[in-house]
């Protein structure tokens, strides 16, 4: 496996602080390969800042959870495999994705005239106005297993990047006593905003703790039960299930970049590309050069307002950090 000019490609971990730190907060990036841009901003400026550390606590960046794709410019891995839908239980049998199945001919077609795109997106969005948000965002964005070529596989084995991931947390994480991940991403929400996500019942502790910290948070139940789970096999859920004797509050940072539609159209250009289409020609630069700007916008103001949100959020989860220990789990 090598990078898109036939370089050696890499994970990384960076780690700053006491080896034996009980608290660690944990910056992950480019899982979304292309989303990596960001990610990698956001870790540069933290490792730049100097910023003080509490006792007993120590940060570990992971830059490019899927370099593959962050070399070659895909959201997916060498596999086509979206690793945001691989951390799954593969001794069970695989998720089906009914409502993908339907929609697969117009998210995955195999001959694909820049006209036919547009058709496409008209009878998708046409579509969508006839589903509920969960079902339509299940269908576009919830992972499949059963389409090898299509968007969001979700592979049908685990990666070498879970692999990697699950041997990177128990060398460096497995002692500690309480971890807060972020796993930086971009592509959903109003442009330059950066949205803190975690899936947390009610009743889990970390809802109000980090309710306390950051404020403004979007946070979801999770499922009742297995097959009610839209969105199944994130590595943050990969994380908690990895780290059991590690108390794992697990979060998305996602900064907005361009409408829902022009997200998703993008990322239906750039898979006909990978498996119909010609790299090295101008229609094939082109959609390179949306994909890429649908994940890191050019504008000046963007980067700013990520840069800003980041320094904010990072600030906040020490500060929380500092002050959090087993104890207050019990406590709340
Ligand atoms: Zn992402």
């Amino acid at each position: 496996m090598s990078g898109a000019d036939g370089e050696d490609i890499f994970t990384d971990v960076f780690w700053r602080g006491p080896e034996d730190a009980s608290r660690v907060l944990v910056i992950s990036s480019g899982t979304h390969g292309a989303e990596g841009f960001c990610g990698s901003a956001v870790q540069s400026q933290l490792v730049a800042s100097q910023v003080g550390l509490p006792d007993d606590v120590a940060i570990m960046l992971v830059h490019a959870v899927n370099p593959f794709g962050f070399s070659h410019l895909r959201r997916v891995n060498e596999e086509n495999v979206d690793l945001n839908r691989n951390f799954i239980d593969f001794d069970s049998a695989l998720p089906v994705n009914a409502a993908y199945r339907e929609l697969n001919e117009l998210l995955n077609p195999i001959e694909m005239p820049p006209e036919k795109l547009d058709v496409s997106m008209a009878e998708i969005m046409r579509l969508q106005s006839t589903m509920d948000f969960l079902t339509f965002f299940k269908a576009v964005s919830g992972g499949q297993h059963e389409f090898p070529e299509g968007v969001q596989f979700g592979g049908r084995e685990p990666q070498w990047s879970r692999k990697t991931m699950e041997g990177i947390w128990d060398t460096y994480l497995s002692a500690a006593e309480i971890v807060v991940q972020i796993d930086v991403h971009t592509g959903l929400g109003p442009s330059g905003v950066g949205v803190l996500m975690m899936a947390a019942n009610p009743d889990e502790p970390q809802k109000a703790i980090t309710a306390n910290w950051f404020g403004d948070m979007m946070v979801s139940s999770r499922p009742a039960r297995k097959q009610d789970n839209a969105f199944g096999g994130y590595m943050n859920a990969g994380m908690e299930q990895c780290l059991t004797r590690t108390w794992v509050i697990p979060m998305t940072l996602e900064y907005g970049t361009e409408p829902p539609e022009v997200v998703l159209r993008a990322m239906i250009e750039d898979n006909w590309l990978c498996h119909h289409g010609e790299l090295d020609s101008d229609h094939g630069r082109s959609i390179k050069e949306r994909l890429l700007r649908v994940f890191y916008p050019d504008s000046k103001v963007w980067e700013s307002q990520v840069l800003v949100r980041a320094e904010q959020v990072f600030a906040q989860a020490l500060a929380g950090l500092a002050e959090l220990s087993v104890a207050s789990k019990e406590r709340t």
